[in-house]
């Protein structure tokens, strides 16, 4: 599959794109810079808000209506007046921790979760934001909380804690949110990339992000087997959805953060979004928060 690159910007840690139909336009956060960027490819227009704080992932709720979960927590964005509100931040108490990846279930509740910055083992919780804008914990001991997926039939979610190098499922209960039966999908060996974001495709193939890989792998939940390969000119390779008027078009982020002088002038396309357009597969529309 060919990429090109779509717009001309550059994130630091651009991360969890997200197609919003209503707009036709791709929006994606740039986690350390704080900014929600939005493109609309048929106009070629950009635009960016810069939120305050570090920017984990946003889900859409309504028309330039968002819910975020930044590193203060959860918050409802809106970005036509530019406002924001808070709505629970369940880790006051731990100032050394951020939101990091975060989507919407079938039914409308926010999962997000949280990452310690400094990378401590077990310090991070995957959370979920539920209609009523209550909080619980669905996975209490995560690394860096990263990619998160939903099957076609909705009967399993897939889950990747970065550090844990693997791609997880468990089964999923989509009246009540609950998760159980834990197996591992897919182990990736170091020297392959750190699996990041995620999403899934109509035939219920996942798409993982190879942070320090350079590729988007595509792979078969019942049987881990890597079916295709994207490779990209970039090594951080952070997440993946589909866009565009069919849902044919696979959106990339990518980031420059951390990379040396020498990394960047071989790489000077890292931190920008890429876009696949007209695959052969096709994905889904977002789920949107229900609050
Ligand atoms: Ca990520």
């Amino acid at each position: 599959m060919n990429w090109e690159v779509a717009g001309s910007f550059r994130c630091q840690l651009g991360e969890g794109p997200v197609w919003d139909v209503a707009s036709q336009s791709i929006l994606w956060v740039d986690i350390t810079a704080g900014n929600i960027h939005q493109f609309c490819p048929d106009s070629g227009s950009h635009s960016s808000y810069f939120t305050g704080q570090q920017t984990g992932s946003i889900v859409l709720e309504g028309a330039g209506q968002l819910v975020a979960a930044l590193q203060n927590g959860f918050f409802r964005i809106n970005l036509r007046d530019k406002t924001q509100v808070p709505i629970a931040d369940p880790e006051r108490h731990l100032p050394g921790n951020r939101f990091n990846d975060g989507k919407c279930d079938p039914a409308g509740r926010f999962w997000a979760g949280t990452t310690s910055v400094q990378d401590e083992p077990g310090a991070g919780k995957l959370y979920c934001l539920d209609r009523d804008l209550s909080v619980s914990v669905k996975i209490p001991r995560v690394g860096c909380s990263n990619g998160l997926a939903w099957s076609p039939d909705h009967q399993t979610l897939y889950f990747i804690d970065s550090l844990a190098q693997n791609v997880v499922a468990y089964d999923y209960d989509v009246v009540t949110g609950a998760i159980c039966h834990f197996r591992t999908i897919l182990e990736i060996p170091p020297q392959n990339g750190i699996p990041d974001g995620m999403t899934v495709d109509t035939e219920g193939m996942l798409w993982v992000a190879l942070w320090g890989g350079g590729k988007v792998i595509r792979i078969d939940p019942a049987t881990g087997t890597i079916l295709h390969e994207i490779s990209l000119p970039v090594t951080l390779v952070t997440s993946c959805t589909f866009g565009g008027k069919d849902l044919r078009d696979l959106y990339i982020t990518s980031a420059d953060i951390g990379l040396t002088g020498n990394e960047l002038q071989q790489q000077p396309l890292a931190g920008s979004l890429f876009v696949c357009r007209n695959t052969s597969f096709q994905g889904y529309l977002p789920h949107l928060f229900v609050g």
